[in-house]
């Protein structure tokens, strides 16, 4: 083969790995991303029984006090019984008493009721908080081996890129001025020639032209897409391995 269409084709080789690599590494933060919504959705939930339980708290401290209060004036009105001289009053005095202790057996009801759901509630807070442990502790594991892989993608890169320069250096200036238009373009500027058709556009080739190509003794580009152009021998298992995909 034609030295420079060597150079040429195992430059394109290269360069796809690159892009191939840079999508990679660009499609990283999604991959965190999917898990950043049941850290979210966990949050969420757990900030909503959270508000709820201090509500019920508060409901209970405001319970608390209205029953103290009541219990201060059934003591006070208590107190006072010896100070009554008439029946009548007597009997009021007792009356006043009655009210406020039925007051008094409401307010502990709803008391109860309320402990009966601030220890329900914090039941639901507490399985809640695992949940967000849980996204929590899944998310950092996703963090940690999204790390460890675009570790691992750019020291492939760097090597890639390293390889790059070295083999840059032996490919004539103009021809290379050209190639990177193309890459630039679609990021495939040298691809193969097979049964008289460019596999960069699909584009017929002209049988003369083709029968050029076929030798890889000389650098053509096709017609159409200004494709640099090779022919690959077909590989003896007539699998399509290494060949590259038509593109546009
Ligand atoms: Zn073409």
């Amino acid at each position: 083969m034609n030295e420079q269409l060597r150079r040429l084709v195992e430059l394109q080789e290269i360069d796809s790995v690159i892009i191939s690599l840079a999508d990679k590494i660009e499609l990283l933060p999604d991959k965190l991303d999917q898990f950043k919504t049941p850290l979210e959705e966990a949050s969420a939930s757990f900030q909503k029984f959270k508000l709820k339980h201090e509500e019920l708290n508060k409901r209970k401290k405001n319970k608390d006090l209205e029953l103290e209060e009541i219990q201060d004036k059934i003591n006070k009105l208590r107190s006072r019984s010896a100070e009554i001289k008439t029946n009548k009053e007597y009997e009021a005095h007792l009356r006043e008493i009655e009210g406020f202790e039925k007051s008094k057996s409401k307010i502990e009801d709803e008391i109860l009721t309320l402990m009966e759901d601030i220890e329900n509630f914090t039941k639901n807070l507490q399985e809640e908080e695992l949940k967000i442990r849980k996204a929590e502790d899944d998310f950092q594991e996703r963090e940690k081996l999204l790390e460890e892989e675009k570790k691992k993608l750019n020291i492939e890169m760097e090597l890639q890129k390293a390889k790059r320069k070295d083999f840059i250096a032996g490919i004539d200036k103009e021809i290379y001025a050209q190639y990177m238009t193309l890459l630039n373009r679609s990021g495939l500027a040298v691809v193969p020639a097979k049964n008289e058709v460019c596999l960069g556009c699909n584009y017929n080739i002209p049988p003369q032209l083709y029968n050029d190509i076929k030798k890889n003794e000389d650098i053509y580009t096709c017609f159409y897409c200004k494709r640099f152009l090779y022919y690959k021998e077909p590989s003896p298992d007539g699998s399509k391995s290494g060949e590259t995909a038509p593109v546009s």
